[in-house]
């Protein structure tokens, strides 16, 4: 029998319906991750159509399934705006005397994302400061290691790379991920300039700023217009470092909590509950790269030594949502005091000061000791005839 003329028999109608289902599916090119708008008003047409017409009562139903299959198949990936970390980062120098480097080095990562890193020769920090422009406002995260404008033209940069609002630039809001000095001496560049907000990196006006009532508990957003940055919570090596997910590109920011190096652990606790918190997070959400505040890793994984003006052979800045999912069992690993774990070196900066404090004054001690007890037998052997 055709399909045709199949009116009276209900097996024959449920065929032609999903034939030409079929038929219409196939005829949907847009039911890709690349086009998911275009797919989603294409689907509600068709399931329109099909809920709309009363000789197929199964058509609801795999009007739904179709659409279960929409959203499995168009990921937010998709609707990311792409960008390229095809960049190779000065290195700074053995001899950064000899060999003068430019203080600052911009990596656009595309039109309206831009990575800046101050150069291991201005500072053997060489932080990362990363600079988010939406269609209202800008979002300038740290500001690295260096206060003069002289040695680092950070303020003048940022303000070359804002776009034009009118007569004046665009408002830029600057934000940190947590308040050591290699994120912040850069703030007093911006303090006189025109239409900036600093906020402070102090636990109180964190949470003030971002509104965070249950901290470290709750997300918060930040709105640069046409661009929403969440912004999560994550204790641990510094009390009130946070991370940036930037849902327009999909970029984790995380600072120091989480990069290619030393994960200095300030509270061992609070950093595991924020691994996991961020788990949580981004478990379901596309991540296209993790970018954190330093390098402090070779290529082959091996930590470059600490304080160093030169970093050959760098690793890469950006670390993947695997390795970021991955956190969690790594930080279980720790043992309090120092240990590695995989590439990554875990450490409780705080207690190894202590040790080191504590075994430079058990080393005084014991020369202390030693140098008396020597002057008493001088001093002796002096005294007998
Ligand atoms: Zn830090
Ligand atoms: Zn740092």
């Amino acid at each position: 029998m055709t399909l045709r003329g199949c009116e009276k028999n209900r097996d024959c109608r449920r065929r032609r319906g999903r034939a030409a289902l079929q038929r219409r599916v196939k005829h949907l090119p847009s039911i890709r991750p690349s086009a998911p708008v275009v797919a989603s008003s294409v689907l509600r047409g068709l399931c329109r159509s099909l809920v709309g017409s009363p000789q197929l009562p199964i058509q609801p139903i795999l009007c739904a399934l179709l659409a279960g299959m929409l959203l499995i198949s168009s990921p937010a990936r998709s609707q990311l705006v792409p960008g390229s970390m095809d960049v190779h980062w000065n290195p700074g120098a053995p001899d950064c005397a000899s060999n003068p480097q430019p203080p600052i080095q911009v990596h656009p990562y595309n039109a309206r994302t831009f990575i800046l890193r101050e150069n291991p020769c201005a500072t053997a920090e060489a932080p990362f400061m990363y600079l988010l422009v939406g269609s209202t406002k800008a979002l300038l995260i740290d500001t690295g290691d260096v206060a003069d404008p002289r040695q680092m033209p950070l303020a003048q940069t940022v303000m070359t790379l804002l776009p034009e609002a009118g007569q004046m630039k665009m408002p830029l809001i600057i934000v940190h991920t947590h308040g050591h000095l290699d994120h912040r001496l850069g703030d007093s560049q911006f303090a006189h300039l025109p239409n900036i907000e600093i906020v402070p990196t102090d636990l109180s006006h964190v949470r003030k700023y971002f509104s965070f009532p249950d901290w470290p508990n709750g997300i918060a957003q930040v709105d640069l217009g046409d661009r929403t940055i969440d912004v999560i919570p994550t204790p641990g090596h510094y009390p009130s470092h946070v991370s940036y997910y930037d849902r327009q590109t999909g970029l984790f920011f995380s600072g120091d909590f989480f990069l290619p190096g030393r994960l200095i652990i300030d509270d061992a606790q609070a950093d595991l509950a924020s691994a996991n918190r961020i788990a949580d997070f981004i478990r379901n959400r596309p991540v296209t790269y993790v970018l954190g505040g330093h390098i402090e890793l070779d290529a082959n994984g091996e930590t470059l030594p600490l304080a160093s003006h030169y970093h050959p052979h760098e690793h890469a800045l950006q670390l993947t949502k695997q390795d970021l999912l991955a956190l969690p069992a790594i930080l279980n690993t720790f043992n309090g005091f120092y240990n590695k774990s995989g590439v990554f070196v875990l450490y409780s900066q705080t207690r190894v000061l202590l040790a080191l404090a504590l075994a430079l004054i058990v080393i005084l001690a014991a020369s202390a000791m030693l140098l008396r007890r020597y002057l008493r037998r001088r001093k002796r052997a002096e005294v007998r005839p």
